[in-house]
């Protein structure tokens, strides 16, 4: 490519929303063969809503809630504010945790008044030591629904299986199909549930999931889809997402999204919509056949 087709290139992808910060990657992207996408805040809305909380047999509703959206208000994750928001539409009174620990991938802990509280995924309980069989038919079907189950458990015993779901925005479908249409693998890599990574995946017509991905394991994730040589781009909006943006033959970052994220891209999209990833790969195709 002449780097003034690539100019031109570049400058119609900047009317459309797209900002090439290399200008290698508009060449990139015409041989992608599978786009990869984180689901939280990049298929998804990054807001997520607390659909469903039951209590063990001796623990109450708003007893739960209020202690689990006491330990939330120190967390930063989108999970922890869909928490706290469900308790404050409650009026239910919040109290300042004592003590507080967050292990990324798999939940957060902390003493609030009398109780040691600890909130997150089935892995957390495990690693915890609580068993969470007695809820595991219940979590089968909040994950079938493509609702994100976890586990409260109060002063060392499983208090509550909770979900939380989180809206795809209203562009995704129609951005999945554009990518089929180019004749592209779609594939999705969360850290969530793999129920709910598979429920989510089959609403959308996504071809491939890699669910469970701790943090930091998106390269390992990426390096499975790039099996047979084909190359792949990913697009994400995390912290998270910034080596798997750096490492993908193509990274596409949300512009919306963390800083870190656009900093490790090649590709910026401005808005959350992910017919962002559509125009610039369409404009790869066209410009590189334009010069050849
Ligand atoms: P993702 O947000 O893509 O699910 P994370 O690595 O941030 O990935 O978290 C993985 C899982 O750990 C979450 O799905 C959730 O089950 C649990 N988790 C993490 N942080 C929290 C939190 N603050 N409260 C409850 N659960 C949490
Ligand atoms: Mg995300």
């Amino acid at each position: 490519a002449t780097p003034t087709s690539i100019m031109v290139g570049t400058g119609r992808a900047a009317e459309l929303g797209v900002l090439f910060r290399k200008g290698e990657a508009l060449q990139t992207l015409r041989d992608v063969r599978v786009v990869a996408l984180d689901k939280t805040g990049t298929l998804t809305k990054g807001r997520p809503e607390l659909t469903d909380l039951e209590p063990a047999s001796e623990f109450e509703y708003d007893e739960v809630l209020a202690l689990v959206a006491s330990v939330e208000t120190r967390s930063e994750h989108p999970i922890a504010e869909a928490i706290v928001a469900a308790a404050k539409a409650r009026n239910l009174i919040l109290a300042s945790p004592t003590t507080f620990e967050a292990t990324p991938g798999y939940g957060v802990s902390a003493r609030v008044g009398e109780h040691d509280v600890e909130v997150g995924a089935d892995r957390f309980m495990t690693k915890l030591g609580h068993d969470v069989s007695a809820f595991a038919a219940k979590a089968a079907e909040l994950g079938a629904l493509g609702r994100s189950p976890l586990y409260a458990a109060i002063d060392g015993k499983l208090a509550a299986v909770i979900a939380v779901a989180d809206p795809i925005k209203d562009t995704t479908p129609e951005a999945i199909r554009a990518l089929h249409n180019l004749g592209l693998k779609v594939a999705m890599i969360t850290g969530d549930n793999q129920a709910t990574a598979d429920a989510v995946a089959r609403t959308l017509g996504i071809d491939e999931v890699v669910g469970e991905v701790l943090p930091g394991g998106k390269v390992d994730a990426l390096h499975r889809l790039r099996a047979g040589g084909r190359k792949v781009a990913f697009v994400g909006d995390g912290i998270n997402d910034a080596p798997a943006l750096a490492e993908a033959d193509v990274g596409l970052a949300i512009g919306t999204g963390t800083d870190v994220a656009i900093e490790s891209a090649d590709v910026v999209l401005m808005s959350g919509d992910l017919r962002g990833v559509v125009n610039a790969i369409a404009l790869s195709k066209a410009t590189i056949r334009n010069i050849q």
